[in-house]
C-alpha cells in the first residue's frame, strides 16, 4: 500500500527526567544537533515534540520562542477540569497558554499508576481539544491481553472509549504503545505495529470519519531506538514515534528524528 503523506511526528516523553535547567541545556543541544544535520523541519523531515514535566513548560517555551527553535512541546498530561478545587491537577488551558501544541493523553503509566479509566480520559481528550491543544492518545495491550485478546481488541478498544466526548474532525495523534514494549528493550515487529495501526485507523474512519483518518497520525511506541526507527516508518500506517528511553539521550533522539536519512538500514 502506498504511503500517504502525513508530517512524521518524533515526540520524546521524558516522563519524570530533567528539571528546568537541564531541559533548557537538552532543548538546546538538540535544536544544533538537528540544525547541523540540516533537519529540514515539517518539510521532508518530522516535526519533532518533547514532552517535559510540568515544571520545565516555562523554560522550554521561553527558549524555543527567544531562539526561534524549530521543536515543539507538550504536557505529559492535563486535568478534565478547566479550573478549580482540583490540587495537583494542571489544566489544559493553562498548557495551551505556555504555548503548548500537544498533551499526551492516557499514557499507559498513567492508566496503571493511577488508575486513569477510559472514560476519565475521553474528558481529557475532550478537555484538551476544546483548549486548542492536540491530544496524543495513548493506547496499547499487555502482555496478559496480547495473550487472551490478540493484539488489535484491547488498543481498539481504548480508542473507541477514548473518543466517546469529542465528535467532528478534531486533529489528533493516536500513540500505540504495547504495554510488553515499553521500556522492555523489546520493541514490537514492523509487522506486528502496522497491523495494529491499520485496525486502529479503521477505527478512527468508523467513528470521525474518512478525513479523520486519513488526517490523524499514528506513532508507535515502545522501545524506539535509531536502530529500528527505520523500518518501522516504512510501514503505510506509522506516521511516527513516542520515544521514552532514547528520547534522553540528544544524539540518539536526533538520530531518531532523522529517521528520513538512515530509510533503508
Ligand atoms: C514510553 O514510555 O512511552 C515509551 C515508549 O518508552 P520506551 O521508549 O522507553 O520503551
Amino acid at each position: 500500500m502506498a504511503k500517504v503523506k502525513r508530517v512524521p511526528l518524533i515526540a520524546g516523553n521524558w516522563k519524570m527526567n530533567l528539571d528546568h535547567l537541564q531541559s533548557i541545556a537538552f532543548v538546546q543541544k538538540l535544536a544544533w544537533t538537528l540544525k547541523d544535520a540540516n533537519h529540514d523541519f515539517g518539510v521532508e523531515g518530522a516535526e519533532v515534540a518533547v514532552f517535559p514535566p510540568f515544571t520545565d513548560l516555562r523554560s522550554v517555551q521561553t527558549l524555543v520562542a527567544a531562539d526561534k527553535l524549530e521543536v515543539c512541546f507538550g504536557g505529559q498530561d492535563l486535568s478534565e477540569h478547566d479550573s478549580g478545587a482540583y490540587t495537583g491537577e494542571i489544566s489544559g488551558a493553562f498548557l495551551a497558554s505556555l504555548d503548548c501544541r500537544y498533551v499526551l493523553v492516557g499514557h499507559s503509566e498513567r492508566r496503571t499508576m493511577h488508575g486513569e479509566t477510559d472514560e476519565q480520559l475521553a474528558r481529557k481528550v475532550a478537555a484538551a481539544v476544546k483548549h486548542g491543544l492536540v491530544p496524543v492518545l495513548c493506547v496499547g495491550e499487555t502482555a496478559d491481553d496480547l495473550e487472551a485478546h490478540g493484539p488489535s481488541a484491547v488498543p481498539v478498544a481504548q480508542l473507541k472509549a477514548g473518543l466517546a466526548e469529542v465528535s467532528g474532525t478534531p486533529e489528533l495523534v493516536i500513540a500505540y504503545e504495547p504495554v510488553w514494549a515499553i521500556g522492555s528493550g523489546k520493541a514490537a515487529t514492523p509487522e506486528q505495529a502496522e497491523q495494529v495501526a491499520a485496525r486502529l485507523r479503521e477505527t478512527l474512519a468508523e467513528v470521525l470519519g474518512d478525513d479523520v483518518a486519513a488526517a490523524t497520525r499514528i506513532l508507535y511506541g515502545g522501545s524506539v531506538k535509531s536502530g529500528n526507527i527505520a523500518s518501522l516508518m516504512r510501514e503505510p500506517n506509522i506516521d511516527g514515534a513516542l520515544v521514552g528511553g532514547a528520547s534522553l539521550d540528544v544524539a540518539e533522539f536526533a538520530s531518531i528524528s532523522r529517521f528520513s536519512k538512515h530509510v533503508g538500514t
